[in-house]
């Protein structure tokens, strides 16, 4: 079956799926690569050069992430993008606060090898680093022609954008690639349970609260995502 995976590959614990690119260097699904590498020479006869600023992700790293967060280690914003101060909140706020920003552990496509953030590298300035925020990708924008270029050709490689507007969960990424052979199916095999049990076996920080609303984390910051051409 196309991008079938297990539990520990659909939730990051596993790389079993995923293979090492050098040029551009990124690791991906591999049933993901040829139409990423395709995509990125028909992009480079316009001009376009794709570079994935992030590729996969694994679950450590994700876990990590989030830990920091929850303990003040890394800073935490609130869904205004206002600084939080970890200490003055509960366990339910903190939790509510991550999600805003950051994917639970496991819960991130990021796991499934099927997703990328690009950017193009030919419009970057020298020296200068993209931030990925929507401005680099509205109209006059260094990304511009990079987003209006994937809008019309994504599609024939595969490719969607699954975070698009503003919805209970996720805010809009227009640099988040999907493709859609390995992460339509990916998207049907993790549920809530399979999601469950990869939290159940790992330390992280407000297990307790994420496991009590983990029906409606599941349905908004995973289910809650555009699926192609839709
Ligand atoms: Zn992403």
């Amino acid at each position: 079956m196309n991008g079938s995976m297990n539990e520990l590959e659909l939730t990051g614990r596993a790389c079993t799926h995923i293979v090492d690119i050098v040029d551009p260097a990124c690791a991906l699904h591999h049933e993901a690569v040829g139409a990423f590498l395709a995509m990125r020479a028909a992009a480079l006869e316009e001009g376009l050069i794709l570079v994935p600023v992030s590729a996969f992700r694994d679950f450590d790293r994700q876990l990590r992430i989030w830990n920091e967060k929850f303990s003040g280690r890394r800073p935490l914003l609130g869904r205004n993008g206002r600084p939080l101060q970890a200490a003055t909140l509960t366990a339910a706020e903190i939790v509510e606060a991550i999600l805003a920003w950051s994917a639970l552990p496991g819960a991130s496509r990021h796991h499934w090898g099927s997703e990328i953030d690009v950017i193009d590298s030919a419009a970057l300035a020298t020296g200068a680093s993209p931030g990925l925020l929507l401005a680099e990708y509205a109209p006059g924008g260094p990304f511009a022609r990079l987003h209006d270029w994937l809008s019309r050709n994504m599609d024939r490689f595969g490719f969607f954008r699954p975070y698009r507007t503003t919805r209970p969960g996720v805010a809009p990424e227009p640099w988040h690639l999907s493709y859609a052979p390995v992460s339509e199916g990916a998207l049907d095999q993790l549920t809530e349970d399979v999601l469950r049990r990869a939290l159940e076996a790992s330390d992280i920080a407000g297990r307790t609260v994420i496991l009590e609303r983990l029906p409606e984390i599941h349905r908004d910051y995973v289910l809650a995502v555009y699926s192609r051409s839709r």
